[in-house]
């Protein structure tokens, strides 16, 4: 999965693919210093990685507005592009959101002494994991971009089966060519009775995914129908189909259940996107 952030309008930090990336030019680089200051004033929103209070989440590339009407309309569903970063740890919304659940489902406990593989690892998820004394703890990435990072292709892993008590997966599978093969491998390393966690946007509104077609080839494209650049298709709700398909029984916690009590636009956070727990059968 080739990664396609060039110019955007993007700021500084990470990409959701955890590589890291710097604006290019040095005025937007100030404009940005500033709204990131302004943004770091008062007490309305508060981050629940660093723990911080302030004014106001930044937006990534632009916010909702700037997100294509065709995926607005069929209600895409997956980060808050409109309270993204934390202008203090620079956490984004989907890393917020999964420490939320985890924590809500006590997962962290879970953690200690477990056998965990994280694909794609986000930075501050990563820091908390290893935080809980895992048993073991392999971060894996196609391009990895931090040392702790081994290359690995989530089609094709070359872990033993059954061997991983959680994987996590946490926006990923809309890059991966084939998805199916994705999810199988992901099934074979688990453990029996191990979890998945498989946060994928999807448009709720969608029937069938939307992939392989002809009329989507450029960058443009494939943002305006897939939701990035580097996407390869719009998930529809078919999407939890294909995770039971794979053997799964799928567990869908909606925020309004689970973190009924948070705030979302305090926290940053996406009260739309559920998390997607994926237990593999004891048998
Ligand atoms: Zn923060």
């Amino acid at each position: 999965m080739r990664l396609i952030f060039k110019e955007f309008d993007i700021g500084e930090g990470e990409n959701q693919m955890g590589m890291s990336y710097r604006a290019t030019q040095d005025s937007v680089g100030f404009v940005r210093m500033i709204r990131r200051f302004i943004n770091g004033l008062g007490n309305r929103c508060q981050c629940c990685i660093c723990g911080r209070s302030f004014l106001r989440f930044s937006k990534y590339r632009g916010g909702w507005q700037a997100v294509s009407s065709y995926l607005r309309e069929l209600k895409w569903t997956g980060s808050d592009f409109d309270n993204f970063w934390c202008p203090f740890c620079r956490s984004h919304d989907r890393e917020r959101h999964l420490m939320l659940y985890f924590k809500a489902l006590g997962m962290w406990e879970h953690f200690a002494g477990a056998a965990v593989l994280h694909i794609a690892p986000e930075k501050h998820i990563s820091r908390a994991i290893e935080s809980c004394s895992p048993a073991s703890y392999v971060r894996g990435d196609l391009i990895p971009s931090r040392e702790q990072v081994r290359k690995l292709d989530v089609m094709n892993l070359i872990e033993k089966s059954e061997s991983y008590d959680f994987v996590i997966c946490n926006h990923v599978l809309e890059h991966v060519p084939d998805d199916s093969k994705a999810l199988s491998e992901i099934f074979r390393v688990l453990k029996k009775g191990g979890s998945a966690v498989l946060q994928t946007p999807y448009a709720a509104a969608l029937h069938s995914t939307r992939e392989n077609d002809p009329s989507v080839t450029t960058e443009a494209e494939r943002l305006k129908f897939y939701g990035q650049e580097d996407h390869v298709r719009l998930y529809g709700i078919d999407l939890f189909e294909r995770i039971r398909n794979a053997g799964f029984i799928l567990h869908l916690h909606e925020h309004s259940k689970l973190l009924a009590g948070v705030d979302c636009a305090r926290a940053g956070v996406n009260a739309a996107e559920p998390l997607f727990l994926a237990i593999k059968p004891e048998r």
